[in-house]
């Protein structure tokens, strides 16, 4: 008896000396779980709407499902009227204070592909063969070069029918299975903890009723990145700038007189002097934005044209470029042209780089070095629920891999061993966390 006591405390010592060690212990418990854990997820179908008020009772069903699954981990958890749900956990650290650590990930999957009736299936110990999936979809080494590091891996695809829906649901999993970790590892040292899981990120909503009362973390980490190593630390700002020219109605021919005023010509000017040839989408690469007339629309009734303007780019300065010169356009031809011209912008989405804490990089770059990653930072030419949160809420965080792969896609497939490193990385930044000081950030 008195041994075997000492024999815990001994152990309980060699796992405080060495967290690392400990901690990998502890992740290869989950392991096994984390397959079984996604496939369920997966065969939720849980599509988001663009033309949804909000919710589609497929969200509606794995919000309930989630929030049960995480509630009976005995943590805090919150399901929100608007289907977020919520997971506060108080810091355990003594007589310090760390700062709060964001984990985030969504659980819709995309309209704009079929993503209800999943019926996802594993292949243990992939031979390399070309997968041969249901409508002649075929996932390959050509289509897909990073398949090759999976021979002798576990994948897990859709039969052909629909997507899998790995986008986001490995990053749910893996926020999932840290709780259940947390949960059931006590001793973990940990600051507090917020977690989010969002729907309508795949409409881009999911920042739009975020409630700041329960995810406001001073770090946050969102979870729905590709493969290994991979993450977003800048992506593109997204706004939508919306031109409206007003017409006068009244015969043609007695303009002169009777104050006729044609809409379409102000809104043509404007498109040619806002928007030159070498700012448009297809002569941007790399590090470049684009200034794009997506479309005009006419209103016979109000007697408007208005163009819709979308403005890509990283660099702030580039942006404001282009805001000005549309700007500009609108005062100069309102007086030329003597039209009434509306300007409406919109920010749909910011770079996170415009609102990250330095010490971020070093975070991650660290969490993904102890759990045996190399990072691969990335400039992402398009969105993301942290860009959402940044444009809506003024903080950023970067996002990191999850395993998923060609989402979209009839051939979505996910790697089971990326999946498992990112919970890893998801481990290891909580340790990060605990190691910092609240009065770091
Ligand atoms: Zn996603």
């Amino acid at each position: 008896m008195r041994k075997l006591v000492t024999w815990a405390l001994l152990l309980t010592l060699l796992c405080g000396a060495n967290p690392v060690f400990a901690q990998g212990n502890v992740a290869d418990k989950y392991r096994s779980g984390m397959i079984e854990r996604f496939v369920k997820y997966a065969q939720i179908g849980s599509m988001s709407d663009y033309n949804a008020e909000w919710m589609t009772p497929g969200q509606e069903q794995i919000a309930q499902a989630l929030y049960e699954e995480i509630k009976s981990f005995g943590l805090p958890t919150y399901l929100s009227e608007d289907k977020y749900i919520y997971v506060n956990i108080p810091s355990n650290l003594k007589n310090r204070k760390a700062p709060v650590l964001g984990l985030s990930a969504h659980y819709d999957t995309t309209p704009d592909i079929l993503g209800n009736g999943v019926k996802p299936q594993i292949i243990k110990s992939y031979d390399g063969k070309p997968i041969v999936l249901k409508n002649n979809h075929v996932i390959d080494f050509e289509s897909d070069p990073y398949l090759r590091n999976m021979i002798g891996k576990t994948i897990v695809t859709s039969d052909g029918t629909t997507n899998l829906g790995a986008d986001d649901k490995a990053g749910v999993t893996i926020v999932v299975t840290l709780l259940k970790t947390l949960a059931e590892n006590p001793k973990i040292p940990h600051g507090p903890i917020q977690v989010v899981i969002t729907p309508n990120e795949d409409v881009g909503r999911s920042a739009e009723r975020l409630d700041l009362k329960y995810y406001r973390p001073d770090y946050a980490f969102d979870f729905d990145g590709g493969v290994d190593g991979e993450m977003v630390v800048e992506n593109f700002s997204a706004y939508g700038v919306i031109v409206t020219a007003q017409g006068v109605n009244g015969h043609q021919s007695y303009a002169a007189e009777n104050g006729y005023r044609n809409s379409a010509k102000p809104i043509a000017d404007l498109i040619a002097a806002a928007a030159p040839a070498e700012n448009l989408p297809n002569n941007s690469r790399g590090d470049q934005g684009y200034i794009e007339p997506h479309h005009i629309e006419y209103n016979q009734a109000k007697n408007t044209h208005a163009v819709d303007f979308r403005l890509r780019f990283f660099d702030q300065q580039e942006g404001k470029r282009y805001m000005d010169r549309i700007k500009q356009a609108a005062d100069s031809l309102q007086n030329a042209l003597d039209a009434a011209i509306t300007v409406k912008v919109t920010a749909q989405y910011e770079n996170v780089a415009n609102g990250v804490k330095p010490e971020a990089l070093g975070m991650i770059n660290q969490a993904m070095k102890e759990a045996g990653v190399t990072p691969k930072p990335k400039k992402e030419r398009a969105g993301t629920t942290s860009a959402m949160i940044m444009a809506k809420h003024g903080f950023g965080g970067y996002t990191v891999f999850t395993g998923q792969n060609n989402p979209h896609a009839f051939t979505e497939w996910l790697s089971e061993e990326d999946m498992f490193k990112a919970y890893k990385v998801a481990l290891n930044l909580v340790k990060q966390a605990a190691q910092m000081n609240a009065s770091d950030k």
